[in-house]
């Protein structure tokens, strides 16, 4: 069998990613060495960067369009929940030799789609090849008004803790993947497949929270898991309950069918909502803001002092108040949690 026929590195950049670096005049259409971005005055510039690995983070079977969607989409969610507005992403692509030029075309073709929809553009890469899997990394670039950065550290004792859309979709939506939720009307499982497969990241709603949210993370890895980072870095614990968490119809028609799934939904990964903290004087404000961006907007608990050891935790409570306990609060690529 014949390697498929890639051309060189030069004639994709050209072909394929200088034409998603028009419109951004610091990227001199991919013809330079680097990049110029520079903030609005008053502005500073947030970075943040994400991988993802064929086998690990998406299945060898996914179309290339939708990898490029969630390698870009990852990234604008972190930004979102750090109150930041998106403006630009570097893309690093390491291929292996069994990648022909379909595959780079899709995935441009992709990343062109979700440009436009969330007005970013490519400033910048580079590009390799391995013997290994598909490796994307993208680095994303975004403002916010300087001094003004939502932290995870920023939780006070007596903040609400918020959640942002629904919580488990994804999760549960894996689940159906694998053919292991049966007993699911088609329209709840095409529901839950879909949020599994492509994060819609809160990029409307995240510069909204600066001034209310005094912490805030995405959810990635889990609920739990993600408030247990706040937690840490705010040196605080969270008390939080079960049956306030907001889930979706189909979520729910799941978890009918299989409340064993409970657990999976509240420490499952690739939610990408965001979780936020905000103190109870903020309550009426997050009520108009859930009201003017058609985003539902759940209290699900309060951040309390830590532990008399100092240890920060994570209390999620079920139907009679009883601490419930889980296997794992969450997706980790290395270990188990403590
Ligand atoms: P260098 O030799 O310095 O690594 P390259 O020849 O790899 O430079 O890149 C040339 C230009 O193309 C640079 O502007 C670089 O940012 C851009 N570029 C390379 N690969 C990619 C990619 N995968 N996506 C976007 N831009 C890229
Ligand atoms: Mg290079």
């Amino acid at each position: 069998m014949s390697k498929p026929h890639l051309p060189s590195e030069f004639e994709l950049i050209e072909r394929y990613f200088a034409p998603l670096a028009r419109g951004f005049p610091g990227a001199c259409g991919l013809r330079d060495d680097a990049a110029v971005i520079s903030p609005a005055a008053g502005n500073e510039l947030v970075a943040k960067t994400d991988i993802i690995v064929c086998g690990v983070d998406f299945q060898p079977d996914a179309p290339a369009e939708r990898v490029a969607r969630k390698a870009l989409r990852v990234n604008l969610s972190d930004l979102a929940a750090k109150g930041a507005t998106a403006r630009a992403y570097l893309l690093d692509l390491i291929v292996p030799e069994t990648i022909d030029e379909a595959w780079i075309a899709a995935f441009a073709r992709g990343l062109a789609h979700d440009q436009n929809e969330y007005g970013v553009h490519l400033i910048g890469g580079d590009t390799s090849s391995t013997s290994g899997p598909i490796t994307v990394a993208v680095s994303a670039l975004g403002e916010v008004p300087t001094g003004r950065i939502i932290r995870r550290g920023g939780a006070r004792p007596g903040d609400d803790v918020y959640v942002t859309g629904t919580i488990g979709d994804a999760a549960l939506g894996l689940a159906v993947v694998r053919g292991e939720l049966s007993g699911l009307d088609a329209d709840a499982a095409a529901f839950l497949v879909e949020r599994h497969r492509l994060p819609q990241p809160r990029v409307a709603l995240g510069p909204r929270l600066l001034g209310i949210a005094t912490a805030s993370i995405d959810i990635s890895d889990g609920l739990v898991a993600d408030l247990r980072h706040v937690c840490e870095v705010s040196a605080l614990s969270a008390d939080i309950e079960a049956r306030r968490v907001p889930l979706s119809a189909a979520a729910r028609r799941a978890l009918a069918a299989d409340p064993q799934r409970l657990a999976a939904a509240l420490t499952g990964g690739d939610d990408y909502e965001i979780l936020f903290t905000a103190p109870a004087a903020a309550h009426a404000q997050i009520a108009a803001l859930a009201r003017s961006s058609g985003v539902p907007i759940t209290a699900i608990g309060r951040m309390v002092p830590a532990s008399a050891a100092g240890h920060p935790s994570v209390i999620v409570r079920g139907e009679r108040g009883q601490p419930l306990a889980f296997a794992s609060e969450g997706w980790t690529h290395f270990g188990t949690d403590p």
